[in-house]
This record gives C-alpha cells, structure tokens and sequence, in this order.
C-alpha cells in the first residue's frame, strides 16, 4: 500500500474552501471511492502525487496531453511568450496563425473563433446556430457531454434520461423544453424528433465518437445520416470534437469518418494544456459572429497569447508527425489486447470499445452502443478496479463513464507495465 497522507491532508484542507474540495466534479474520485491524489508534477507517460508516489496516468489530463507531460517544444514556445507579457487583449499575429493552423487541418473548418473552454466553444455553437437559423431547439444525444452549458445538462453523463427535465438544478425548465434527446446511434429517434418539431430544430450536436459515457463510436451510416437529415431539413450539424479534435487524426473524427460538419466545436489538445477551446466552420455561418455578424460572442482572454503559444506548438507538432496516430493506434491495440488475454484468462465478462487512441473497458457483456447499454456496466466493480489498478501504479480515469487516452509517452515497456497491473487488478477483484 502506498502512503497518501499529503494527499489526504490536502483534500480535508481543500472541502474548507472550494465546494466538494476540487475545482471539477469528476477530480473527486466519488464514483470509485477514496480520496483524490494531489497532483504534485509529471513527465512523459508519469503522473507524480504530493506523496512521491509515481504513476502511469491514462487520462492525460482528460485529453490534451497526447504527447505525454512536460513537452519541451511547447514549455519553450511559453516561455518565449511570456517574456512579452501575459495578456494584451488586442489581436496578436500569432492569434492569425494559429486560425490559419487550424483551418488548414481541419477542411470543414474555413473561419475559427477562439474561446478559452470547450464549454465556451458549445455555448457559442448552439448560440450561433439558433442566430443563424432563426429557430430554437437543438437536439442531443443521452450520454453525450458538451460541457456545463444549460442547454447540454440534459441527458448528459449520468444524469437522468427524462426528455425536457434538467439534469442539474439551476436549468430553466425553458431552457431544458429547447434540448431534445435522442439516443445514440438512433437515427430513427432523431428523425422522429425533427418530423415532431418541424422548422424548428435549430441545430443537432453530437460528438462525432461519444467519450463521455466511455468510449462508444458511430455505428455504421449515423454520422452520414445526421449529415443527410440536416443538408434537407436546413439544421446546423455540430461536431463536438473536443475530445476527438486532434485526438483520432489531424482533422478529428472527421478525418477518419469521412464526414463533414457545419459547426465543430474544439478544446482541450488544441490549448497544448492551456485553457483553450474554439469553433469553426463553414464562412457563411461563421461570418454572423459579432463583429461581422449579429451573433454576440467575446472574451477577455480569448486568444491568449500564452495559451495561443502552447497550442500552436502542439498543432505544429501533430502536423508535422507523420506517424503519430499510427503509433498512438498501435499502443493502444497493445493494450486492448493485453486487456483482453487478461480478461478472457479469468473469464470476466466485459466490453471493450476502441478507436485510435481512446479505449474503454465496460464490466458488461452487452455490446456498448449507447447510453443504455453503457450503464449495463458493473459500476461498483469498476471502483474495485479502479483502486486495484492505482495500487498498482496505474493512474485511470476515475469514472466508467470517461474513455481512457494514451499519449505519444506510453511506450512499449509502459504498455507492458499497464496491462501486467490490469492483470493482478482483475485477479484482486474476480
Ligand atoms: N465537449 C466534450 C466532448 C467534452 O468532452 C468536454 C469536456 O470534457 C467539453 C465539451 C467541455 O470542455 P471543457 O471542460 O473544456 O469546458
């Protein structure tokens, strides 16, 4: 057993000041139990605690970090910045090149408006959509998150799944009677919705691969038939790529599906692990944000220099790596099937959905397809595991409903070390 007490000191001290003792629900570690580790510093696949304990770390700070911890390109370029001061907010060139960066890897992307938060990046999507539409409902999916937006606290994570009810008090009823939620992979459901509310469907958000119920992709044909349904209802089709943006190709999920979106919303690799989020698309919808257009949208720091800084690097880092989602790909192939032999030796049943570099392994033998099927899984089991996997030296995220990211630092000797701890993990609680 490892020594937590800094750890554990720390938390206590934190619930005096900050609600729940961290800044983000999820750090909390409530839906696996224990305490929270306090994060101290890490380097390339390693995560250190405030006890010296060390640990590989699957969550990379829930997506950006893809290649690995303390990046000396991106540290040099913050350095480099900083020496000119922190913030002007006025426009900078390297705001230019960054858009330019941007549209050039993603083609659906032709103008960009930076923001400082994935959660900002929604907000202003669906924002956008209804200015540019004229209309007011947007539709959703159960189990998909778009951040802390009022419109998106339906159906989101694990909330409940009651249509127009907010998940979260503090969500206007109103509010909540302008999001409509369909299944995932249903397009039987969103047809349905729109048939029910026609005209008036402003925009369908959906993240293209879902990684906020773990990790479950598009079935054959959903994402092409969204983008159908859309081109002949006028509906703005939106792209929540803040975890996939960057993460499944150079041009997200949309690089590997072939399929194009009107809005994508971006975050987390984008900011290189600086506060960064942005949408983009096509000019004629980009062009009704303010100042061009009538749709109001701003920020203080939106375009940070600092923050522009990292995530230029990282973008420019990621384009000229010709081998980077190959590798991220075969690591993680490595890992699902060191899981597997595992898994199938002590004969636990269990789902594991994979793409690129986002893995998820469900504690059901149901075929993972959408929210319904994700909360099949065997919740207090994954806490056991959870916890078996840390003592174990090996940092998951902690909740089944988060996908797992393997960053350019696990190599072939970490992939070892992780599935060896998988081992003895499963073995613990079987
Ligand atoms: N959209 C998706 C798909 C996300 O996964 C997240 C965060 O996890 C967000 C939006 C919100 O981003 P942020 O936490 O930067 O506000």
């Amino acid at each position: 057993m490892t020594a937590h007490s800094n750890s554990q000191r720390l938390f206590e001290e934190a619930q005096n000041y900050i609600p729940g003792g961290v800044n983000s629900p999820v750090r909390a570690f409530k839906a696996v139990g224990g305490n929270p580790l306090f994060i101290k510093s890490a380097k390339g696949a390693y995560i250190t605690d405030q006890d010296d304990n060390a640990y590989i770390e699957l969550i990379n700070s829930w997506g950006p970090m893809i290649l690995g911890h303390g990046n000396t390109h991106i540290q040099a370029a913050v350095a480099k910045a900083i020496e000119d001061s922190l913030s002007f907010g006025a426009p900078t060139a390297i705001e230019v090149e960054m858009a330019k960066m941007i549209c050039g890897m993603v083609p659906s992307i032709e103008k960009v408006r930076m923001v400082n938060s994935g959660t900002e990046a929604t907000m202003s999507a669906i924002r956008l959509a209804r200015g540019f539409t004229g209309r007011d409902k947007i539709i959703k999916f159960e189990g998909c998150y778009h951040g802390h937006g009022d419109s998106f606290l339906i159906a989101a994570g694990s909330g409940a799944i009651t249509l127009g009810q907010p998940d979260s008090p503090g969500v206007t009823q109103g509010v909540a009677r302008d999001t409509l939620t369909a299944p995932y992979n249903n397009l039987d459901s969103v047809h349905e919705i729109v048939k029910a509310n026609d005209g008036q469907i402003a925009a369908i958000i959906v993240e293209p691969v879902a990684g906020n119920m773990g990790c479950v992709l598009p079935a054959e044909g959903f994402l092409e038939g969204l983008r159908s349904l859309c081109d002949e209802e006028g509906i703005v089709l939106i792209f929540d790529e803040v975890m996939t943006g960057f993460r499944l190709s150079k041009a997200g999920a949309q690089g590997v599906f072939n399929v194009q979106a009107d809005i994508t919303t971006l975050g987390k690799i984008i900011g290189g692990g600086m506060p960064v989020g942005a949408y983009g698309g096509k000019k004629e919808i980009m062009d009704y944000v303010s100042p061009q257009g009538p749709v109001y949208q701003a920020g203080t720091l939106s375009g940070n220099p600092v923050a522009m800084a990292a995530g230029l690097s990282m973008l420019t880092q990621i384009n000229e790596d010709e081998t980077l989602y190959a590798d991220l790909s075969k690591a993680t192939e490595a890992l699902e099937e060191g899981f597997q032999a595992n898994l199938d030796e002590l004969g636990l049943g269990y789902t594991m959905n994979r793409i690129g570099s986002m893995i998820s392994l469900f504690f059901t033998e149901e075929h993972v397809v959408d929210f319904d099927t994700a909360k099949t899984s065997n919740i207090e089991l994954f806490g056991k595991y959870f916890r078996e996997m840390l003592n174990n030296g090996v940092y998951l995220a902690p909740s089944q409903y988060e996908s797992l990211f393997i960053s350019k630092s696990i190599t072939t000797d970490a992939v070892g070390k992780i599935v060896e701890a998988n081992r003895i993990a499963l073995k613990a609680i079987h």
